[in-house]
């Protein structure tokens, strides 16, 4: 009788372990599935912490020296920013991306493009025909390759941002095309035409 109710009581505190173990299973796997999310979520803003020349809102001009923007930016962005590196067509986060908001230069934060202004491009690249402001950008002639393009560049840093070409859709008929990767997107807010 006295072993019988042990073994029922061991039993019982053996289920109820089982129990706690499960709970605390599933605990640790949300709390880590949570952690995994943010981190993911959080990259972009990481990135701009470690950015003391980001922001969105200064629009002062800025001339630092290549050693200094390896040292701030990704490497990925730092490739294409400063070393002009071409990513590949269809790869990019942004070349068939419909969101409404506001395209910013992802090296310094300065404001390019308004999703208004993007069209449906079929070369792979995210494709504009306008800028958002006179002197987002700056151009300048480019005949690598043995092509002869025009090359644009962010207003206020100088990052690499694509090539601007005469093919694009009316009003303008230009096709300013990008790389995904020196493109940040901001998403308008709710009742926010300019998402400002
Ligand atoms: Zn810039």
């Amino acid at each position: 009788m006295f072993y019988t109710m042990k073994l029922n009581v061991t039993v019982f505190v053996m289920k109820q372990f089982c129990f706690l173990l499960l709970v605390f299973g599933a605990l640790q796997f949300s709390l880590k599935a949570s952690a995994e999310k943010n981190q993911s979520h959080g990259t972009m803003e990481k990135q701009h912490t470690s950015n003391p020349y980001y922001s969105r809102t200064d629009t002062s001009k800025l001339n630092l020296p290549d050693a200094e923007w390896k040292r701030v930016l990704s490497p990925e962005v730092y490739a294409t920013a400063r070393q002009k590196k071409t990513e590949l067509s269809f790869t990019g986060k942004f070349w068939d991306y419909t969101g409404k908001g506001t395209y910013y230069c992802a090296a310094c934060g300065n404001a390019l493009f308004r999703s208004d202004a993007k069209f449906a491009s079929t070369c792979g690249w995210p494709s504009f025909f306008e800028v958002v402001r006179k002197g987002s950008v700056t151009y300048l002639p480019d005949r690598s390759f043995g092509m002869d393009r025009t090359e644009v560049l962010c207003g206020r840093c100088g990052a690499h941002l694509g090539h601007l070409f005469d093919d694009g859709p009316p009003p303008t008929g230009k096709r300013f095309c990008m790389n995904s990767v020196v493109l940040d997107f901001v998403a308008d807010r709710r009742g926010s035409k300019k998402g400002e």
